[in-house]
């Protein structure tokens, strides 16, 4: 597929449409598929941190969140196509889940955020099968959190501890698992808990 490069981070041209298309095929297929939804914040850390750039890269999609990376691209004289905001894309995909009844494991956010947003995708997603939670405040160095996300057998993980701490555990964690959709979702459960 075709990539656009925006400062050595290659995103991927493509409509918020055609990635949920392809999304949902990925699930159906059993792929793991790793999503960064990179705002202009992100792509500017990544030029001071290696490590957290080749993580980045190391996405299967990487998508531009913000109208910063648009603008970006558009100066670079490569345009891409569309904002993919990171909160919407959650939120698209909350909804296949809930026609699919696909298991979704919540990780991240204070406690008390994270039962709220919970408790608001039981209502708002019946469909949805709660695979798991835990808040985002553990020490990695403990296996207990990934093994109890890893045993929870989920279809989707939305992971909920800021960047670059969230790409960092997706991409320490991903051999973990077979199948799945990994993303960061920054402040979402935040959002979702109001
Ligand atoms: N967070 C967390 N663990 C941490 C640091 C942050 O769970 O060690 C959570 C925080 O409670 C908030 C989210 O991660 O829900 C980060 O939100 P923020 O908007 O700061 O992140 P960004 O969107 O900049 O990635």
């Amino acid at each position: 597929s075709k990539k656009v490069d925006v400062l050595g981070i290659e995103f991927e041209h493509t409509t918020k449409t055609e990635i949920i298309y392809t999304l949902e095929k990925r699930i159906r297929d059993n792929k793991k598929t790793f999503i960064v939804t990179a705002n202009p914040e992100i792509v500017m850390y990544a030029q001071r941190d290696s490590q957290y750039k080749n993580i980045v890269q190391s996405a299967d999609y990487i998508l531009p969140d913000g109208i910063g990376i648009i603008m970006g691209a558009k100066l670079l004289k490569n345009p891409l196509p569309e904002r993919i905001p990171g909160f919407d894309l959650m939120k698209d995909l909350l909804t296949i889940a809930n026609k699919e009844q696909l298991r979704v494991f919540f990780l991240g956010a204070r406690e008390n955020v994270l039962n709220k947003a919970i408790d608001n995708v039981k209502h708002d997603y019946p469909g949805i099968q709660i695979a798991g939670c835990h808040h985002g405040f553990f020490n990695e160095e403990d296996p207990e959190v990934a093994t109890m996300v890893q045993e929870s057998n989920p279809d989707i993980v939305f992971v909920a501890l800021g960047f670059p701490r969230q790409e960092r555990w997706i991409r320490n964690n991903a051999h973990l698992f077979q199948q799945g959709i990994f993303m960061g979702v920054g402040g979402s459960f935040d959002v979702l808990s109001g």
